[in-house]
This record gives structure tokens, C-alpha cells and sequence, in this order.
């Protein structure tokens, strides 16, 4: 049998396999808290547990480390992109980003993606598996060590759908904000999906505190459909009524993400389909300039955000610009995961 990955365990799972192995339970939150606290990923350095116990703690579980394959570090800016190697030799990207108010990490919650969005990179290099709650955990604990920086922010923006992989996202959520381990609160997570509906109706009745954002992109079921294949699974009517379900629950202001794209979402019916489709919700539209992937056509003309934006204004929809973070080193999701998955490929590897 394979050894238990400990970093994805709570705190009573951990108290009842030490209880199992005939230890006192006051030892889970010890070891708990070297890991989630104090970040010591080597059972030997967990200096106040016997050697006895330390050698059964190596003989159960692992605990699985990321190892930065590539990083890359933005010139125009203090983003930091990172590649990081599974233990199973999977890549996953992070992205560090540096804002006035402190340190935001982008996070990946699978390898590669389903879901398909015509516009991603993630969708070009394919699904492999959905990542543990302790590889989510670890993006955020590694990238401190590595970086010296306290992330104070985290958005699921990574590669993956997070709604697609649910049960590993909430336990990772309840990991993270456990107030015995690293205690970050979930008013500073923001999550993002592609519109997964009946997960955002799971998802509100937890009722966290965090951010949902909605990758929208479109207020026309034809168009949206074309661009983001979930939407003939989901249309907009379900994913609008599933939204202000989840506002009237948790009592959180969704955020709508917009990618001005040309010729496919900019237009003044455009920005007439969607002010009318947000009527009296309480949300924020993000706009963002589409980040080009090289295999797609995909473009935003030099003036389009801000114009779409004052379209927008003129019918009282406030939207704000996303900044653009590491253009210059292809800080887009998947574009890194990509390229690396084919350079292996040409070198005959996996
Ligand atoms: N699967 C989730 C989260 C990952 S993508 C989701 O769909 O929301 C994070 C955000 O980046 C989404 O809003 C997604 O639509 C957007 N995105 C992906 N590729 C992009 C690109 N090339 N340019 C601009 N935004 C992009």
C-alpha cells in the first residue's frame, strides 16, 4: 500500500491514525502545526517528537514537495511565474504578482483543464489529473519559502477548473484557513470558474467568505457557446439564476470576468446584452485584454477595454481594467505547461 500523502489530512484524520498507531492524540496537532505553521516538510526536523515515532511517521506517510522546474521573472514588473514539478513529473504553473496592498499568488487546481475555453492554453495542452489538496497547499507554501514573501492573497486562477475538482478544493480551503495551521482567511481567496452551475449551488451553502468570480465573457448563449463549451451544458439564464442564488446566500458580491475579445464580444449590443443581463445584481465586471496564445486568433485592439468600459458606464454598469501582470514572460494560464509538455515530447520524454 502507498504511503498516506499527511499534507491533505485535517487535523481529526491525522488525531485518529495516531491514535491508531497507539500515540497520544495532542501529538497530531504537533505534527499539524510543523507542517502548516512552521512549513517543515522532513519529519526529522520535527524536533519535538520521539525518533521512535518520527521513523513510524516516515514509514506511514509523505509528504510530497514541488520542485521549480523553471521561474520566471517578469521585467516590466515583480511577477514571478513558476513551473513546478509533481512528484509523479507532472508541471503545474504559479504565478506570484505583486500589488500596493501585498503579495497575490495564482494557484492551479488541476493538470491541464477539461472544460475547453477556446481562447486558453490550458484547454490546448490537455487534461491529466486533478491536483491533491496538499499540492494545492504546497504552491503557497513552497513559493514563500522560495520567493522570502508572505502571500497575503490567493485567486484560483491558475490551470484547472476549480469547480471540476470540488471535494480536493473545499478540503484544500479547509486546510488552508485552519485556525490551529495556516489560518489565512477565506476573505482573501478568490475563486474563479467557467460556470459549472450545480457546484456554485454547493459551494453556497458553505457559505465562505471568499470572492466567486465568473468567467463570463459573453451575454449571447451563441457566442458564449462558441468560445466556452460548458455554456451548452450551462447556459447563461441557468448560470445568472445560479449566481444570485449564491449572492442571496453568503451575502458576497460576485465578480464577472470579461475578456474584451474583437469581433466576438465588444460590440454596443455587446455592452447592451450584458448591462442588461446584470440588472440589479450585486456584482463588479473585471475587464481584461486577452492575453494571446499563439495557437488561437484571439485579439484585443489597443483601445478596445477602455472603450468597452465606457460603453459599459454610459449604461451604468461599473467595470474596472484588470492590470496586465508578466506580459513578458507569458504569465497567461497554461502557456508554460504547454510549452514544456512539448519540448518533452520532442525529446522523446513523457
Ligand atoms: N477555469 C477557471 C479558472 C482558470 S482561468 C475559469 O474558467 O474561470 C482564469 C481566468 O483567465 C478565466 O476568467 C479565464 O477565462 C481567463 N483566461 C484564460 N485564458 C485567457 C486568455 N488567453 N486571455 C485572457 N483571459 C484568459
Amino acid at each position: 500500500m502507498g504511503k498516506i500523502d499527511i499534507l491533505s489530512l485535517d487535523l481529526q484524520e491525522l488525531q485518529n491514525l495516531l491514535i491508531d498507531m497507539g500515540e497520544k492524540k495532542f501529538r497530531a496537532k504537533q505534527i499539524f502545526q510543523w507542517l502548516h505553521v512552521k512549513k517543515v516538510f522532513d519529519f526529522d526536523k520535527m524536533t519535538d517528537i520521539s525518533a521512535q515515532l518520527r521513523e513510524s511517521l516516515k514509514e506511514k506517510f509523505c509528504i510530497n514537495r514541488l520542485f521549480v522546474q523553471k521561474r520566471l521573472e517578469s521585467c516590466i514588473d515583480n511577477t514571478v511565474k513558476y513551473l513546478y514539478r509533481l512528484h509523479d513529473d507532472n508541471f503545474i504553473e504559479t504565478v506570484l504578482m505583486e500589488y500596493s496592498y501585498g503579495y497575490s499568488l495564482c494557484i492551479s487546481t488541476q493538470v491541464g483543464c477539461k472544460m475547453g475555453c477556446q481562447f486558453c492554453a490550458s484547454a490546448i495542452a490537455g487534461f491529466v489529473r486533478n491536483l491533491t489538496p496538499s499540492e494545492m497547499l504546497m504552491q503557497i507554501y513552497e513559493t514563500e519559502k522560495n520567493s522570502g514573501v508572505k502571500i497575503s492573497n490567493l485567486v484560483l486562477m491558475g490551470i484547472g477548473e476549480p469547480l471540476d475538482n470540488f471535494e480536493n478544493v473545499i478540503r484544500f480551503l479547509n486546510l488552508l484557513s485552519h485556525k490551529d495551521g495556516n489560518n489565512f482567511s477565506l476573505r482573501h481567496v478568490s475563486l474563479s470558474t467557467c460556470g459549472i452551475v450545480p457546484k456554485i449551488y454547493e459551494l453556497a451553502e458553505l457559505k465562505y467568505g471568499l470572492t466567486l468570480c465568473i468567467s463570463l465573457h459573453s451575454a449571447d448563449n451563441t457566442a458564449r457557446s462558441k468560445i466556452m463549451p460548458v455554456n451548452r451544458a450551462y447556459n447563461i439564464q441557468e448560470l445568472l439564476k445560479a449566481c444570485r442564488h449564491y449572492i442571496s446566500v453568503t451575502g458576497r458580491r460576485i465578480t464577472f470576468e470579461y475578456a474584451v475579445i474583437d469581433n466576438v464580444n465588444s460590440s454596443d449590443a455587446d455592452a447592451d446584452r450584458l448591462a442588461e443581463l446584470l440588472k440589479g445584481i450585486n456584482c463588479h465586471v473585471n475587464l481584461i485584454p486577452v492575453n494571446k496564445v499563439r495557437e488561437r486568433n484571439y485579439r484585443t485592439a489597443k483601445n478596445a477595454v477602455a472603450d468597452f468600459a465606457g460603453r459599459l458606464g454610459k449604461r451604468g454598469v461599473n467595470a474596472t481594467i484588470r492590470r496586465t501582470l508578466g506580459s513578458d514572460i507569458e504569465a497567461a494560464c497554461g502557456q508554460l505547461r504547454r510549452d514544456t509538455v512539448n519540448e518533452n515530447a520532442l525529446n522523446g520524454g513523457a
